[in-house]
Order: structure tokens, then C-alpha cells, then sequence
């Protein structure tokens, strides 16, 4: 298969992996990189001299991207056919998962930039079509929802069910963009809410999850025959650090608990796990947590799923990625 080819546009979830380059801290403390990209498909650990690898050691993927890779070839290869489907009015989420630090805002700053000038591009060549583009945004933290765009929304925001919309968020703000400018900029004010919390409470972006949506809807202006009205959601999801997902072995048993599980996440990687054994998984637990109810509608049935495993190099951080790997692993 061809990764931004044929499969990568069909697939319904497509599973990719960035490695980042050694930091600046990992640097100056000698740290070693553990993984190297050694084809466009395939991870593999490299140990020290020292020690037998007992693990395994290559994991294959629809794509990786190794640390010279930019956010630009991420986007293209791995993203941007998700992403635009949400145009033709199929529901879209693009995760970022990964152990804090690994590069999963960085990352997903620059694919939320990268689909919105896509996205305009593509307003720009379809003039037969009027397109709407509203923006909301917010941020689980502790399984309290707030809102990122107007912060007088109040701190925690309540789920509603709507029979027609799915679960709603109660109060959360939204914004009609008035062109890519206008929701560029009010994307920042998202970007900058969410900091604001975090100096307030020094760790929160490790514990928290963030979420940019979009909402686009599109009509045909003239009149023709073939009048279609597409509305669908694209989600852009900077999730908690995966050090707070539960461990679980391939058949889903808790490995090891820690003290700081993520309700959210644990149950996001349920979701997805399920999701990909497909339709022998049984029930999925979207009920479970604030993140899975929001994002419903955005997962599963016929909506498409971008990951971005993110991973830090570092010997010294092997472990998480590991699990990182496994976590990827088991959503193909
Ligand atoms: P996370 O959100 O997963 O905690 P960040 O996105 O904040 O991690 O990244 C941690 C640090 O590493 C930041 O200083 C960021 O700029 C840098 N970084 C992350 N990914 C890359 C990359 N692919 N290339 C260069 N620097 C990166
Ligand atoms: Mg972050």
C-alpha cells in the first residue's frame, strides 16, 4: 500500500508515527537516541551495546516520520486526506497522542495550520459552493470542561444530549470565521487560553486535553439539480501526555496502574482499540468519559481518524515510548 495513496485515503483510521529530534536537555545530558526511522513504514529500537533487546523491536506503521522530517511532510502524508473529508461532509478527528514532551503541541499547531490553509485553498477553487466555517474550542481537564475561546463561559461546562446534534456542550462558545484570517486568529485565542491554565497550574497540558473544532458546512449556490448541503466537524485533539493511559496488554487487561490515570484518555483508547478490531468489539464505551461523549460523533461509523503517535528519541525515555508504540500498534 501507498501511504497518501489509495489506502491512506480509504482507511478509516490512519496510524502514524513522528519522531522527534534529541532535545537541547537531552543533549547536554548525553542522552542517546534509542529509534530510528529505518524505511518510510518502520520504527525500530536501537539499543546500547550493552543490552539484549527482549522486546520487539520494529514496529511498522502507515507512515513514519523520522526527525528531519517536517510538520509540513506530516500533514501531507499523514493528515490531509482526513482532514478534507470533513469538506465533503464526513466527520473528521486528528489526534496527537504521546508522553509529554514528545511533540504532540508542536506537532499539532502546525497540522491545525496546515489544514486551514488547505481549507481555503480549497473555498478558494469551489466557488460553486457557499462554505460556512464556525469554530469552537475547549479544553477536559479532570473531567471538567471548560471553554478556550470565550473564557466567560464559565469553568465546568455541562454534556447535553441533543437528538439531532448528539451530545452537546452546554454554553461552550462558538464563532463564525469571517475568512482564514479571522480564524487564525481565533484559533490563537484557543492556543492562548490553554496557556493561561497552565501557568495558573503548573503541569496541566500533560493532564489535559485540548480540542479545536471546526464545523464547516457547504451549499451548492446555484440551484442545479445535484443541490447537496455538506455539514461535518473536523476535530483537532492535543491529548494528555500518555503516561497517564493505563497499560494494557494486547487483550485489553490492565498491565499496571498508576495513581494519575486519565479517565479520558484510558477510555479514548478503549474507544479506539475497539474501533479498529471493528464490528466483533461489542459495545464502545463513548459514555464513559467527557472526551469519547464529545468526540462521539467524530469517531467510529463513518467518520475518519488521523493518530500522530508522537515520540521522543531518548534512551532515557524508552519506556513511554514504547508503550506509545503499542498504543499505535493496537488502533491499526
Ligand atoms: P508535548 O506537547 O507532547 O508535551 P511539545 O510539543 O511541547 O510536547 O514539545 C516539547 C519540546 O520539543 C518543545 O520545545 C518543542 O518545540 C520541541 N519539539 C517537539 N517536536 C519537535 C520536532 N519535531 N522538531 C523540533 N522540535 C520539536
Ligand atoms: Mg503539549
Amino acid at each position: 500500500s501507498t501511504p497518501g495513496g489509495p489506502k491512506a485515503r480509504e482507511e478509516k483510521i490512519v496510524v502514524t508515527v513522528r519522531l522527534r529530534p534529541l532535545n537541547r536537555k537531552e543533549q547536554l545530558a548525553k542522552d542517546q537516541v534509542a529509534w530510528d526511522c529505518i524505511d518510510d513504514f518502520t520504527i525500530v529500537y536501537k539499543p546500547p551495546p550493552n543490552e539484549r533487546a527482549a522486546q520487539p523491536a520494529s514496529f511498522t506503521f502507515d507512515k513514519v516520520f523520522g526527525p528531519a522530517c517536517l510538520t509540513e511532510a506530516v500533514y501531507e502524508e499523514g493528515v490531509k486526506n482526513v482532514a478534507l473529508s470533513a469538506l465533503m461532509g464526513i466527520n473528521a478527528t486528528i489526534f496527537a497522542y504521546g508522553q509529554t514532551s514528545s511533540g504532540k503541541t508542536y506537532t499539532m499547531r502546525g497540522i491545525t495550520e496546515k489544514a486551514v490553509n488547505d481549507i481555503y485553498k480549497h473555498i478558494m477553487n469551489t466557488p460553486e459552493r457557499d462554505f460556512t466555517i464556525r469554530i469552537s474550542g475547549l479544553e477536559i481537564y479532570n473531567e471538567n470542561v471548560r471553554d478556550l475561546l470565550n473564557s466567560e463561559s464559565g469553568r465546568n461546562l455541562k454534556l447535553l444530549d441533543d437528538p439531532e446534534k448528539g451530545t452537546v456542550v452546554e454554553k461552550l462558545a462558538e464563532e463564525t470565521a469571517k475568512d482564514d484570517k479571522h480564524l487564525r486568529h481565533l484559533i490563537s485565542i484557543c492556543e492562548a487560553q490553554r496557556q493561561v491554565g497552565e501557568t495558573a497550574l503548573n503541569d496541566t497540558s500533560s493532564r489535559s486535553h485540548q480540542i479545536i473544532r471546526l464545523t464547516i458546512q457547504s451549499t451548492l449556490r446555484e440551484n442545479a439539480d445535484c443541490v447537496r448541503s455538506f455539514v461535518a466537524t473536523l476535530n483537532f485533539v492535543d491529548l494528555a501526555g500518555s503516561e497517564r493511559a493505563a497499560q494494557t496488554h494486547a487483550d485489553g487487561t490492565r498491565l499496571r496502574e498508576g495513581c494519575h490515570i486519565n479517565l479520558s484518555l484510558m477510555t479514548l483508547t478503549t474507544v479506539i482499540r475497539k474501533l479498529s478490531v471493528g464490528k466483533r468489539s461489542g459495545h464502545i464505551p463513548y459514555r464513559d468519559s467527557k472526551l469519547t461523549r464529545i468526540l462521539q460523533h467524530s469517531l467510529g461509523g463513518n467518520a475518519r481518524t488521523a493518530i500522530i503517535c508522537t515520540l521522543s528519541p531518548a534512551l532515557s525515555h524508552v519506556e513511554q515510548s514504547r508503550n506509545t508504540l503499542y498504543f499505535a500498534t493496537r488502533a491499526k
